[in-house]
């Protein structure tokens, strides 16, 4: 099926904007994603009709107001084909999701010694968390290097799951180099070893079909606002037999049973892990989001996006002074780049000036650039919603952006 991009442009208001006198051209989705109007309306459906704190009232909004965030549950759990809704646990994003297997897994199964695999392309989001717990409890966090290309190597994980590995941590996309791990063989790995695997989906789940009962992963975990919902809104999957057996992550209201002064006992899942009042809002327009996304159809996305990728790419490769930082065989929708001799943030307030937003920096993975030796790159990340023409544009833009730093 061929998507209508033109039409599905008309969804995203923002789109259609001058910036600098120019058309504005978002190519920034692995930051955030923009918003449908669907989602933009969903958060002032709820405002403006059905406001009111959940899960603790009897009266006609709140109860409203529950049945919708439970409903976005499910529609979350059906998108990843979890076996049951109390799997779903809503944190504020990717990094809260992490932080708290690692607040809670690291309570209960970290000791000092224990090791924690991490990927040498994990966001930081997805290092600094086991680092700290090495400060803790004195768990090691281990390195899993990957190569030139951007890849990693499966024997290498063999060799560096020893008995003390208690846990692998690892994203599934790369939000720098692109890379799409091969996850299932990584998870079958690491499970024929007994280790738990926590999957990073940040830079995946807004670009292919996710099953995480297929997967076999333990844990998994995404943004709202990178899959076109809000933001402040995240997911944790987890297994329910792990789930059950951590302890809550934080304390406060709704994941209690009952509070005396001689002890608490705690709520079900996935209720246990979410204390406070939860980000309902967020979270209906989340499942709003997913409806979306649903519409236009995964595959379909996967396919057009990697067209996408696939002009881009041909396209850089074409302009000598660029060089190209992620070349493994299979990339997602991200393409990262240096200009030998020109620092990337000059070359994106080049590109800004000509309203074409692209990202420069670290992009939150500084071991990345320490292997390349770089300060950073400069990241173009694509969505459904871009044209071809973008890329057109991104091409004649990076040309003049060279012959003006050169
Ligand atoms: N993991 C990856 C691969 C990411 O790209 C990001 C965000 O860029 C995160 C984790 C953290 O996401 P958030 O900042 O929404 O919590």
């Amino acid at each position: 099926m061929n998507l209508d991009i033109n039409k599905i442009r008309e969804d995203f208001p923002i789109l259609n904007q001058q910036i600098n006198g120019h058309q504005l051209i978002y190519l920034d989705n692995a930051a955030t994603t923009q918003k449908p109007q669907s989602v933009i309306n969903k958060i002032t459906e709820v405002y403006t009709q059905y406001n009111a704190n959940v899960h603790r009232g009897v009266h006609y909004l709140s109860n409203k107001a529950t049945a919708a965030m439970e409903e976005a549950r499910k529609t979350i759990q059906q998108f990843i084909n979890a076996e049951s809704e109390t799997e779903i646990v809503f944190t504020c994003g990717a990094t809260e999701s992490m932080n708290l297997v690692a607040s809670s897994f690291g309570q209960k199964f970290l000791t000092e010694g224990s090791g924690v695999i991490v990927s040498e392309m994990e966001h930081h989001s997805n290092i600094v968390p086991w680092q700290l717990l090495e400060n803790q409890n004195k768990t090691k966090v281990v390195k899993w290097a990957f190569d030139d290309r951007g890849e990693l190597n499966l024997a290498e994980l063999e060799e560096l799951i020893a008995e003390n590995t208690k846990l692998l941590a690892i994203t599934y996309v790369s939000n720098t180099l692109g890379t799409i791990n091969p996850i299932e063989q990584i998870i079958e790995i690491a499970h024929s070893h007994n280790v738990p695997v926590l999957v990073d989906a940040s830079q995946a789940i807004q670009h292919f079909p996710i099953d995480v009962q297929q997967l076999d992963c333990d844990f998994l975990s995404f943004s709202g606002h990178k899959i076109y919902g809000p933001t402040g809104i995240g997911v944790l999957y987890g297994k329910k037999q792990w789930l059950d057996e951590l302890p809550p992550y934080q304390g406060g209201g709704e994941m209690i049973e009952t509070v005396s002064f001689n002890g608490t006992t705690f709520n079900q899942l996935p209720y246990k892990f979410e204390a406070g009042t939860p980000n309902y809002v967020g979270i209906i327009a989340l499942g709003e989001a997913i409806r979306y996304v649903q519409n236009v159809g995964l595959q379909n996305i996967a396919q057009y996006e990697n067209t996408l990728l696939q002009y881009a790419t041909d396209k850089i490769k074409s302009i000598s002074e660029l060089r190209q930082i992620g070349t493994a065989e299979r990339r997602a929708s991200v393409l990262s780049f240096v200009v030998d001799g020109a620092h990337p943030f000059d070359i994106g307030t080049i590109l800004d000036k000509m309203g074409i937003a692209v990202r420069t920096g670290t992009h939150c993975t500084e071991p990345i650039m320490q292997h390349f030796g770089i300060p950073g790159t400069i990241r173009a990340s694509f969505a459904f919603y871009n044209k071809m023409e973008e890329i057109d544009a991104l091409y004649d833009g990076l040309i003049r952006a060279v012959r003006m730093l050169k």
